[in-house]
């Protein structure tokens, strides 16, 4: 049976600690382990192994739409780390081999969060020396979100993919981490030289990891828990309006009306790629949907924090405040990912195929 993914009192109970998580030794392991006890760690599972396809199956794609939705509203960084653990968890259903899965399904159903780090140390990018009977590897991941959480990541290590275990809390690093916002994600730097696995950590084959629509086309996934984070904001600053007696005001009724109307854009376009990529055999082709909606969805959240800040001037800024959090919070995740190469691909796919958004 699939967890309610409108949850107001998982939901409310997340958001009401969001406020004391926000430094750099925020901790949300309590957050996780409530995601854990509602059964949102095992509902991206796919049916079969116990769980509601949440990501991982095209039934569980609107539920899961709303899960990043809600959980954005309430901390976007517990958002971002829910993402991945959906993301780890479907490659691992795409690409795992047998004993590997049913291992790491049973750990999910335990409540171990998963993660998905690909962003290499410029320095020492993740590399991987075949000796036969062990995988040893070298180099270090950056950006790695959920240090000390998440307990079992895929990584990339040059073309292959690979699951390893991110337990070893000495290997990890979080000083590089000096963001002004996501500061509860607990991301670093994590170094994995030396560490030898076995042959069967490796999933699927050489490139497998960019293969779509499962690659760009899961963009839809975190756009969804930026669309949460925009939710948020648009209805605190309503709030705010109220109390302070000005939503009379045509100059903040145009705000008002551009923030909601960019917030409705967003949730249609996600809807319908979230919808057309998860499809069962969705064309490759289909991934440029979610790119498209990526670019809509960052547009919309500039529009929303634009409006937020002319409509509350300084108390947009007010150090402490929600609304400043989740500006500061939003306005870091939408950099999340190269954003100029996935609009070039999306216009790619365009300008190769010769058809119009509609017909993707
Ligand atoms: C909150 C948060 C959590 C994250 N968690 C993870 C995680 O768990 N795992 C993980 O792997 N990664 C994670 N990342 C990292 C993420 O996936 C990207 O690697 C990261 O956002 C890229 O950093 P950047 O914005 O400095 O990139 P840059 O690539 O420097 O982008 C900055 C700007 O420059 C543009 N640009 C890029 N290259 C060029 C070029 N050659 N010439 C001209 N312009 C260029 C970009 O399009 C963009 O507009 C996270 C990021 C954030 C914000």
């Amino acid at each position: 049976m699939s967890p309610d993914p409108a949850a107001p009192a998982l939901l409310a109970a997340i958001a009401s600690r969001a406020g004391a998580a926000d430094h750099r030794e925020g901790d949300v392991a309590a957050d996780v382990a409530a995601l854990h006890q509602a059964g949102w760690l095992a509902a991206c599972l796919p049916h079969a192994a116990g769980g509601a396809g949440w990501g991982t199956e095209p039934g569980g794609t609107l539920a899961a739409l709303d899960a990043l939705r809600g959980l954005g509203r309430s901390n976007l960084s517990v958002a971002r780390l829910f993402e991945g653990h959906m993301n780890a968890v479907k490659l691992v259903a795409l690409y795992a081999a047998e004993e590997l899965r049913e291992k790491s399904f049973a750990a999910v159903r335990d409540g171990v969060l998963f993660g998905v780090w690909g962003a290499d140390d410029p320095a020492r990018p993740l590399a991987l020396r075949d000796e036969g009977d062990a995988l040893i590897l070298e180099g270090a991941k950056r950006f790695a979100s959920g240090l000390g959480i998440v307990r079992h990541a895929v990584v990339t290590a040059g073309d292959r993919l690979l699951l390893v275990p991110t337990d070893d809390d000495t290997r990890a690093d979080p000083a590089g981490w000096t963001m002004a916002g996501m500061r509860a994600t607990r991301s670093g730097r994590y170094d994995f030289t030396g560490l030898a696995l076995p042959p069967n950590a490796l999933l699927g084959e050489a490139s497998d990891y960019y293969r779509e629509p499962f690659f760009e086309g899961g963009v839809w996934r975190y756009c969804a828990a930026h669309l949460g984070g925009a939710e948020a904001l648009h209805d605190a600053v309503c709030e705010t309006l109220v109390g302070l007696g000005r939503t009379g005001d045509p100059h903040q009724q145009d705000r008002i009306a551009v923030s909601a109307m960019a917030l409705e854009t967003a949730r249609l376009w996600l809807l319908r790629a979230a919808s057309e990529v998860e499809a069962e055999g969705a064309d490759p082709r289909k991934a440029a949907l979610s790119l498209f909606a990526r670019e809509v969805t960052e547009r919309s959240c500039r529009e929303v924090i634009a409006a937020a800040e002319r409509a509350l001037g300084m108390a947009a800024h007010v150090e402490g405040s929600v609304i400043e959090r989740m500006r500061r919070d939003l306005a870091l995740f939408l950099c999340q990912a190269a954003p100029d190469a996935k609009r070039a691909r999306a216009v790619g796919t365009l300008l190769d195929t010769g058809t119009r958004i509609e017909e993707l």
